[in-house]
């Protein structure tokens, strides 16, 4: 059984609401935020990356799928890149649902991920 951190990451992004949707990804499920792997910051997309960062993003190759760098924005637990890949769109802490549509997203932050 996971803790939820006393403290949760600070993200980063431009109009960010406490689940950590943006002023891109705001629908219902757009609660996840990424941890980028060129600065190790919480970022809740990658235009909110490009827009507030002062370098450019660098996907997590394949070999590092195992780093918790995928924030769920309800319950604020972390999850590794490869369990959120293969958590069927809902945290798997919370069961909130998390937007399927980011899947066609997942080439600018992981290398090599399966596209729809
Ligand atoms: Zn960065
Ligand atoms: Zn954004
Ligand atoms: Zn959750």
């Amino acid at each position: 059984m996971a803790q939820i951190p006393l403290e949760s990451p600070r993200v980063h992004g431009l109009n960010l609401d406490p689940e950590t949707r943006c002023a891109h990804y705001h629908q219902p499920t757009d609660i996840i935020a990424i941890k980028m792997r060129c600065c190790g910051e919480f970022y809740a997309c990658k235009v909110c990356h490009d827009a507030l960062a002062d370098h450019s993003l660098e996907p997590w190759p394949q070999s590092e799928w195992q780093a918790p760098a995928i924030l769920c924005g309800a319950c604020k637990t972390t999850l590794t890149i490869a369990a959120y890949l293969n958590c069927e769109s809902s945290c798997p802490h919370c069961s909130a649902a998390f937007n399927p549509a980011c899947r066609n997203h997942y080439h600018y932050y992981f290398s090599e991920a399966p596209s729809a």
